[in-house]
């Protein structure tokens, strides 16, 4: 049945028909409903609190248990507004790039209008020059850095968690260089100016300058940070390790405050520079208050959080209900992820990311849960009632991020989850892509199934190894304009395992499909 890597003709889920495709034998499982508009589908809410056991399965393979096990779909259907496709976001991107570049010329353009002409002359003026200039600049970029990490709302908005995330990985290299640069070019300018070896320069550097002690903390710190986020260094810690290095992040920018105002040029004296700087500073620590602290607090002391129940979707998934106060209010959307904090013994001092594995509603939210370690594995166990604290909602994989009408869901593994609650979500006519190992490995198939009858979308499964014909032709260009002929035309949302995103976006820059209509959701940090 499945022998040439497609997923065969079999009935094996009751909305599930066989469609022949493409060369004899080769054939897609396909879930292709009715077309009419999509209705609204109102949630229960979960029926009852306790750990609800796995999903059954009747012989020909169709789900036995319907609405009742996790209570989203015994609602009568209302009218949903899909809304308009956005605006695109390429305009605010390049809006706050500009903003990046302006306010850093404007900060090093303090030392030009503070050196009088021609005073920049002999190795050792221009060493020191150089050593004040990649001071500032790094001195910036370090801000910029938390700036793109503070979690505001508008700046995720604006440019999208995963685009921030790559922003701040691409640029932590260059503070490191730049903060390296600032210190060997300022001792070795002072050394030429004091006709000193370049040792005796920086003894007497740490002693004669105030916060030059801090100024090598922050350096030291700043340079493991950087050596630890090299992609084959972090593999070597655990993520736990890791982030309480990266957490050292503020007292570098308290201390390299320090030094600044202390020991630089153009910002120890009252003037122009010191309130620039001032400003900045201010700026990017309000953000960052906002966004990791008052912000999380306000939400949490509303909506006060607990789960509900449990659910076990797969032998190793499980689904989390969450209730609280006033989720009405909460301003989250199907595709977002939030950082889940649960208030159990082990578990409280650490914050996961999870999506919501269904749009969310005014009586619960869900995330579903795949065991890969140890924390994740502790919450298959979680108990009704156990508190839980969440981050502000976070990401732009949402439906309001399309510009067109028509989309084109990918998934794999665990990243059903916001692939499942984005279908709500979409307007009528998405096609479904779900990669996965094998069939036992399949989530929410009757919820999926359900949710394309509802909404006129189509589910195709593609099972096998990586090496199986089937899934490697999926993944070509030929293929996947097979299997979705106007693929040209759709907003393509992906979200599995980075090999997985890794060869659909490779397909879909073949087929030479517009960076904006392609919405990414990596698992990872
Ligand atoms: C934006 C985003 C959304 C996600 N949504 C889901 C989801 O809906 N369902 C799901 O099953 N998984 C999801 N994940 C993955 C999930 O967060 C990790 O699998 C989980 O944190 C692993 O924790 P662990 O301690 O069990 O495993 P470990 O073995 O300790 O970690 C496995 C890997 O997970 C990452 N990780 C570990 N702890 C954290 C942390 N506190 N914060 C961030 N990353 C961490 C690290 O890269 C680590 O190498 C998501 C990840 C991200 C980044």
């Amino acid at each position: 049945m499945e022998s040439n890597g497609w997923r065969g003709g079999v009935p094996w889920s009751g909305a599930v028909t066989a469609e022949r495709l493409g060369a004899a034998g080769e054939r897609w499982a396909d879930g292709r409903g009715p077309s009419q508009p999509a209705p609204k589908l109102r949630r229960a809410g979960p029926a009852n609190s306790e750990r609800v056991g796995p999903a059954q399965w009747d012989p020909r393979g169709g789900p036995v248990q319907r609405g009742p096990r996790d209570g989203w779909r015994d609602a009568e259907p209302e009218p949903v507004d899909f809304g308009e496709p956005q605006v695109d976001p390429r305009g605010r991107r390049l809006l706050f790039l500009l903003l990046f570049w302006f306010a850093m010329a404007a900060s090093v353009e303090l030392w030009y209008l503070d050196t009088p002409p021609g005073s920049v002359s002999g190795v050792g003026a221009i060493l020191t020059a150089a050593g004040r200039i990649t001071g500032m600049i790094a001195g910036f970029v370090l801000l910029a850095q938390m700036l793109l990490m503070s979690r505001v709302g508008w700046l995720e908005r604006w440019i999208g968690a995963h685009e921030l995330l790559i922003w701040h990985r691409t640029m932590g290299g260059y503070v490191v260089v730049a903060v390296l640069a600032h210190v060997v070019l300022i001792i070795m300018g002072y050394a030429v100016y004091e006709q000193v070896s370049v040792v005796q320069e920086s003894w007497s550097m740490l002693g004669a300058y105030e916060d030059m002690i801090s100024a090598l903390v922050s350096t030291v710190l700043l340079v493991l940070i950087g050596v630890m986020s090299i992609r084959f260094a972090r593999k070597l810690v655990p993520y736990e390790v890791w982030y309480a290095l990266h957490l050292t992040a503020y007292l570098v920018l308290l201390l390299t405050y320090g030094h600044q105002f202390a020991d630089g040029a153009q910002l120890m004296h009252q003037g122009f520079g010191r309130r620039y700087w001032a400003v900045l500073y201010f700026f990017v620590i309000a953000c960052l208050v906002w966004g990791r602290v008052l912000r999380p607090l306000r939400i949490n002391a509303r909506h006060r959080l607990r789960v509900v129940k449990v659910v076990e979707e797969a032998p190793d998934t499980v689904s989390i209900y969450v209730g609280g106060r006033r989720l009405d209010r909460l301003q989250v959307r199907a595709g977002q992820y939030l950082r889940w904090r649960f208030l159990v013994r082990g578990s409280w001092y650490q914050a996961h990311p999870f999506s919501l594995s269904a749009a969310p509603n005014d009586e619960w939210l869900r995330l579903t849960v795949k065991a890969v370690g140890k924390h994740t594995e502790d919450l298959q166990y979680l108990a009704p009632g156990v508190r839980v604290m969440i981050g502000a909602p976070s990401g732009v994989f949402t439906a309001e991020r399309r510009v067109g009408h028509r989309a084109l869901l990918i998934a794999g593994g665990s990243g059903i989850g916001p692939i499942r609650a984005l279908l709500e979500d979409l307007p009528p006519g998405a096609v479904i892509i779900y990669r996965a190992g094998s069939r036992e490995e399949i989530v929410f198939q009757d919820e999926l199934e359900y949710l394309a009858r509802e909404r006129g979308a189509r589910i195709c499964y593609v099972l096998g190894s990586r090496e199986d014909p089937g899934p490697k032709r999926v993944f070509t260009p030929r293929g996947m304009r097979e299997l979705v002929p106007d693929v040209y035309r759709r907003d393509v949302y992906l979200c599995g395992p980075a090999g997985l995103i890794a060869a659909a976006t490779k397909t879909l820059k073949r087929l030479h499909l517009p960076s904006r209509q392609i919405h990414l959701d990596p698992f990872e940090f």
